[in-house]
């Protein structure tokens, strides 16, 4: 990474810094520069007094007063420090991560979803994401300690230096050795982390299956625990293969450094005797050269590492500046002025879509259609036939990989395709929170009633009277012990009451019915049939005796449209729309 980028990663995270927590950078700077008079102070106060007690044999009351003083200003400092550090800098952090998780969950959200199917976009987003915010703050907390570093060491090299260059010299030597070290060790860790990355993915996996409820209830039925518990045998035996070497040399290289510590520390000490004896020290000197010599070590480390320790965190900075500016999700633009031949009126124009999931197959090919967001619309066909597929290429989830696609609402105030679309898809999910929040979260006076509308049309109304605190009852027991389980065709209603609570002028439903006791399905579809005119239903579903009152029918397969008309035209047809609703007919007769 070149210098230019790595300031300019950490000036990003300060500048953010200072948006989260503007008194932050203040109050510690004014802690540095206390605390490192402080220890200054110390360094002096401890020699003098030592020499003053040997040497010139004091009073008690002088020994008392300048003891007095020392404690009083020290504790004072000392208490400053305590306040920032505990009370103050933790009282912040809060806000740093909120700034930070909101900062981070915003931005994920808005990306596409096609980059989830990119390991390195993965990595980047596991980084951003399980990270807490330390990076924001990092990079002002390394420009204190260097300035703190600066003043003490001079202090403390102007007291050292006065004795012998010899410690200076071995202060200097210890603090390469031990930067040379780290920074070796902190290289590793990064490298480590970067390869075990999808190790710990697959970890987190097995982890929550033996964690959540949901997975247990499924493990106990269907054995397969040892399986994963075989799996995490495998995966701990390549975290071995991939890692054993690195853990080896860490291990090695830990050794020589604790080794070098060890000669360096033994030297020190036959200098200071030699020169005690010859009487060129003081006793003073002899003990502030032995307690501060760590010290003064430590202040030239940390002045050598400012560099290597911000090259450190840049490269995770990156991954956090890399999500919050990575390409967005494009909202689709919806057309409003009325175009010259109107004819069409409200619709959306798919010209010769193709989608591919993994860049090779086609799931969708040249997918030619008006959909009239005035009609009840169906989408069938067979399993894997691409309806879902084609749905969220509607919806702008994912970007086609040929054709367009073109919404057009004449005289009505619509900017883009969020503004268009109600949704429920096969795979929603259900959130630990109320029943309302989960079908509009947050809402006001308007959304009270919306939620009660979308409650009673999804048929949810008998459920939610016998919750204990009706709608406000906390869903899934994650969060909450007393949190409320719903039954499948529960959750169901919720997804759609979700879908219908958005209140937008197309509504998807993906399968609507999968989940619902066949009373609860015929009421829906009732409902559905009957919204009012001005709002359009896509409808997906390989149920056709539901697509009768549909105004188009859209059969696909294999990723194609192979029939497209009203019912009754593709009944007339006696095609594969007739032939599979008749066997549907058939079946639910013999069943009847
Ligand atoms: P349908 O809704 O008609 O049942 P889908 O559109 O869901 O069909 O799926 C069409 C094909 O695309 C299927 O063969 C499926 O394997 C594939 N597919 C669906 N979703 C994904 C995905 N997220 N990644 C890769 N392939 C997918």
């Amino acid at each position: 990474m070149k210098t230019r980028e790595v300031f300019g990663l950490n000036l990003e995270m300060t500048k953010h810094l200072m948006k989260a927590s503007p008194k932050y950078i203040i109050v510690n700077s004014i802690d540095t520069v206390v605390g490192t008079a402080s220890t200054v102070l110390q360094i002096l106060f401890y020699q003098k007094l030592i020499d003053l007690v040997i040497y010139s044999e004091p009073s008690i009351a002088k020994i008392a007063v300048s003891f007095l003083l020392y404690y009083l200003l020290c504790s004072a400092a000392k208490a400053f420090n305590h306040w920032v550090t505990l009370v103050f800098n933790e009282k912040e952090k809060r806000r740093i991560y909120l700034y930070y998780k909101k900062m981070i969950y915003t931005e994920s959200v808005k990306k596409k979803i096609e980059k989830y199917s990119s390991e390195t976009y993965r990595n980047m987003l596991h980084n951003a994401v399980y990270h807490n915010g330390d990076y924001l703050y990092s990079f002002a907390v390394q420009l204190l300690g260097l300035m703190s570093s600066a003043i003490s060491f001079l202090s403390v090299l102007y007291l050292f230096q006065r004795l012998h260059f010899i410690f200076v010299f071995a202060a200097v030597i210890s603090a390469v050795k031990n930067c040379v070290c780290s920074s070796r060790v902190n290289k590793l860790k990064y490298e480590m982390h970067q390869v075990n990355m999808m190790i710990e993915r697959c970890n987190t996996y097995i982890y929550n299956l033996f964690y959540f409820k949901k997975y247990i209830r499924e493990l106990r039925f269907y054995p397969i625990g040892n399986y994963f518990i075989s799996q995490y045998a495998r995966l701990k035996e390549l975290w071995w293969q991939k890692n054993k070497k690195m853990t080896i040399r860490r291990g090695c290289e830990d050794l020589i450094c604790k080794a070098a510590d060890l000669l360096i520390y033994a030297s020190n000490v036959v200098v200071l005797m030699l020169l005690l004896v010859r009487g060129e020290i003081t006793v003073g000197e002899f003990s502030m050269v032995l307690t501060n010599f760590v010290l003064l070590s430590s202040y030239i480390e940390r002045i050598i590492m400012f560099f290597p320790a911000v090259w450190d965190g840049a490269k995770y900075m990156k991954d956090i500046s890399d999500v919050i500016h990575s390409e967005n999700y494009c909202l689709k633009e919806v057309k409003n002025e009325t175009a010259a031949d109107d004819s069409q009126g409200a619709c959306i124009k798919c010209e010769n879509l193709c989608f591919s999931y993994d860049g090779k197959n086609n799931v969708l090919n040249n997918v030619t259609a008006v959909l009239p967001l005035t009609k009840k619309i169906a989408v069938v066909g067979e399993n894997g036939s691409g309806k879902t597929t084609f749905v969220k290429l509607l919806l702008g989830l994912y970007t086609p990989t040929a054709g367009t696609i073109e919404y057009c609402c004449p005289d009505r105030h619509i900017k883009n395709n969020m503004e268009l679309f109600s949704v429920m898809l096969q795979d929603y999910r259900i959130f630990a929170l109320s029943v309302a929040d989960n079908i509009l979260p947050f809402p006001d006076e308007n959304g009270k009633k919306r939620i009660n509308d979308a409650i009673c049309f999804c048929g949810l109304e008998e459920k939610v009277r016998t919750l204990p605190q009706g709608a406000d009852t906390i869903l899934t027991g994650e969060f909450l012990e007393e949190g409320i389980c719903l039954s499948g065709g529960e959750q169901q209603k919720t997804a759609i009451a979700r879908a219908h609570a958005k209140n937008r002028p197309v509504l998807i439903l993906d399968e609507p019915s999968g989940r619902l006791d066949p009373l609860s399905e015929r009421r829906l579809i009732e409902k559905i049939n009957h919204l009012s005119a001005d709002k359009s239903v896509i409808l997906v579903t390989h149920n056709l005796t539901y697509t009768k009152n549909a105004d188009l029918v859209l059969y696909f397969e294999n990723g194609a449209i192979a029939e497209c008309g009203s019912p009754q035209q593709l009944i007339s047809c006696k095609g594969r729309y007739e032939k599979m609703l008749s066997e549907q007919m058939k079946r639910m007769e013999a069943e009847a």
